[in-house]
């Protein structure tokens, strides 16, 4: 409302937000009014206030929360503040209620809070979300996500939410895990991503599909990196390689450039992975010149033909990057007689931006003999293979269409378009460097009676 300002000189407004901050002089009084849109200058003359606005004028400090009742007034050449949007304008106020009282906060939420220590930012991130950075970082974060999501729904994507509460998958890093009530010692696994649920949804015959997925991964935090994050999760049917690259590198484009923002090059570079090690020692990497990265241009690029498995350190092989692939077709029959396996290459294709890898995808082994060699491969006996993929190599065995998909981090994402280097700084309630919630105090003690009702004992 207050950015509205502007265009109603000589009306009666009301006003409700924040005091951002508070000049008197002698008589007169001023405060810097904040809500969602910004900041508008108030005017407070005794002589113009209710009664209850000239109490209030006594009380009124920092980040109380207040209604002001006011007329718009045009400012004086000399008064117009350029550095405000509102700068023109100021509201003179006829009454003015104290909707709520603020203690002083512990850091001035008007300032760049970046350099105040982290644990105290975190505890208090609701003063912090207030301060105009964050504000602006999780505006930003809603604008990418609808704008990937506008673009998916206009392309026929459907959205669907997958479970949370869900089984181990073997996909890397180590699982979050929920214990069973109902079934006293087992537990769920928190999905690492819903990749076999978006391929059972292919299988299903949605053939389009997205989501703004949760994935946790029980991985020591850093900078890039959280137990949680969200992904724009896509999974499309009787697709190739091709035409997942395509759809997505159109939402990107689409989706950043309605934003304002600047890509380096269209259509987005591809590399190969050898070629990349080769010339940049890693499979991420930044094309931006340093004028560029001054002004805020986005690189993407594509890596592709990753190799499929890479050596354990007991000899035998691992995936690099999804078990789920499928070979590049020249290398199917050696994939399928488990030979030349250093050589196999797989569909992957990752999408790096300004140094970071944004988003990675595949297409998907739809045949189950495909998956079971992939799991032979990696040393897995027939009973093992059972065990861990066993209901996706059934559910394959139902007429499951060629599918492939991607999934783009949504934190990663928001850091590039923000110059952002902490994961943190894009997420509304992220946790400490130590591994703690937000303002709550988890990880928590559970009190014995919980403990035994889900057949749990602490080893001291
Ligand atoms: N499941 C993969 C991931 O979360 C993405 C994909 O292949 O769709 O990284």
């Amino acid at each position: 409302m207050n950015c509205e300002t502007v265009g109603l000189i000589g009306q009666t407004v009301v006003l409700k937000g924040w005091v951002h901050g508070r000049r008197d002089m002698g008589k007169l009084g001023f405060i810097d009014l904040r809500d969602r849109s910004g900041l508008v200058q108030v005017v407070l003359v005794p002589a113009e206030l209710s009664e209850r606005g000239k109490e209030a004028m006594k009380e009124l400090r920092s980040e109380y929360c207040v209604m002001i009742e006011g007329v718009v007034q045009k400012r004086g050449e000399k008064q117009v503040n350029n550095d405000l949007p509102t700068g023109m304008v100021e509201v003179l106020a006829k009454d003015v209620e104290i909707l709520n009282a603020a203690k002083t906060p512990p850091f001035d939420v008007t300032a760049d809070t970046s350099p105040i220590n982290e644990e105290v930012r975190l505890k208090y991130r609701y003063l912090d979300l207030r301060s105009e950075r964050l504000q602006k970082n999780l505006q930003l974060r809603n604008a990418f996500i609808q704008g990937c999501r506008n673009f998916l729904l206009a392309e026929k994507f459907i959205e669907i939410e997958t479970p949370y509460l869900t089984k181990a998958t073997p996909e890397g890093s180590r699982d979050f895990v929920v214990p069973a009530r109902l079934q006293p010692g087992k537990f769920f696994a928190l999905p690492q991503s819903p990749q076999q649920y978006k391929q059972l949804l292919m299988v299903a015959g949605f053939e389009r599909y997205f989501q703004l997925a949760r994935a946790f991964r029980d991985e020591d935090p850093r900078a890039d990196r959280g137990f949680e994050h969200t992904q724009v999760d896509i999974e499309m049917s009787f697709v190739d390689q091709e035409d997942v690259m395509h759809h997505v590198e159109a939402m990107i484009t689409q989706t950043v450039e309605s934003l304002g923002y600047t890509i380096k090059q269209k259509p987005f570079p591809r590399i190969t992975y050898a070629e990349s090690m080769a010339k940049y020692g890693a499979d991420k990497f930044d094309l931006r010149t340093e004028e560029e990265k001054k002004r805020g241009i986005l690189a993407y690029a594509w890596v592709v033909d990753f190799p499929f498995f890479e050596k354990t350190e007991d000899g035998g092989w691992t995936f690099t990057h999804n078990p789920f692939s499928m070979p590049k077709p020249e290398f199917l029959a050696d994939h399928l007689a488990g030979g030349n396996v250093e050589n196999i290459l797989t569909t992957q294709y990752d999408l790096v931006c300004n140094g970071y890898e944004s988003g990675g995808g595949s297409i998907r082994a739809h045949d189950p003999e495909i998956l079971k060699a992939t799991y032979k491969i990696m040393g897995y006996s027939d009973d093992e293979i059972e065990q861990s993929v066993g209901h996706m190599l059934e559910a394959f065995g139902y007429g499951t269409p060629p599918h492939g998909g991607i999934a783009l981090g949504v934190e990663r994402n928001i850091m590039n378009l923000t110059g952002e280097s902490y994961l943190r700084e894009v997420q509304a309630f992220p946790m400490t460097g130590s591994a703690n919630t937000a303002v709550m105090d988890a990880p928590s003690e559970l009190p014995k009676k919980t403990l035994d009702e889900l057949g749990l004992s602490i080893k001291k």
